[in-house]
């Protein structure tokens, strides 16, 4: 029989994927020992208003960049034309395909876990999978009762994607982009401004 895995899901809309991401993804690995986390951009965030910015393929692709360098990180299209994207089906389809001694961890941010009782079937959700929750830069959270849950403290790192996407409309290169996603952001024109009316 194969040995038992640990695996890490992260699920984001990574619009665009930033160092932030990839040290929680590392550090959750070396923390916890997971042999991989799963990268999972979703289609549609049911839970953040608005479409993303960029489109789903270029956010995959620069997801499967920023993972290049740490073999334990890895890409993943499980959402891929699933709209709306349901963390709770997402979170199943991987248990599915597990053996029966590994594990499963689903890694959130202290900020999106605050909200976790939003989410489409919580109470089911927190039932399935065990969490890993990344502490961030002015983001406390509850723990909902019967939510198992292990913490991440991570270094400081105050950065969002939103706020990369400001900056760059404003034309700076915020050095929290990896290089190889900046360089794709550029050759692809992504982010930029829209043009004036
Ligand atoms: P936005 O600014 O558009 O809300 P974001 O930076 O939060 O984007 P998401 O793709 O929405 O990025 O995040 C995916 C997951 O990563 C979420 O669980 C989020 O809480 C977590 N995350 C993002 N940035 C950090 C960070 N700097 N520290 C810890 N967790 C983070």
């Amino acid at each position: 029989m194969p040995p038992a895995r640990k695996i890490g899901l992260f699920g984001g809309t990574f619009d665009p994927v930033h160092s932030g991401h990839i040290t929680v993804a590392k550090e959750a690995a070396d923390q916890y020992g997971l042999d991989q986390v799963l990268l999972v951009p979703a289609a549609a965030p049911p839970h953040k208003h608005g479409a993303a910015a960029a489109p789903y393929e270029d956010r995959l692709r620069m997801v499967e960049l920023a993972c290049q360098g740490d073999p334990r990180l890895v890409a993943s299209r499980l959402e891929e034309n699933r709209i709306p994207s349901y963390t709770l089906d997402t979170v199943r389809a991987v248990k599915g395909s597990l053996g029966q001694d590994d594990e499963l961890y689903f890694i959130i941010g202290a900020d999106a876990f605050n909200e976790i009782t939003t989410w489409h079937r919580w109470e089911d959700l927190l039932r399935e999978v065990q969490f890993i929750v990344a502490t961030r830069p002015g983001h406390d959270y509850e723990e909902p009762p019967g939510a198992r849950v292990h913490r991440l403290d991570t270094l400081a790192l105050p950065v969002s994607s939103s706020e990369i996407r400001a900056r760059l409309a404003a034309g700076e290169s915020p050095p929290e982009l990896p290089p190889a996603v900046r360089e794709y952001i550029l050759a692809k024109g992504l982010y930029r401004p829209s043009p004036a009316e």
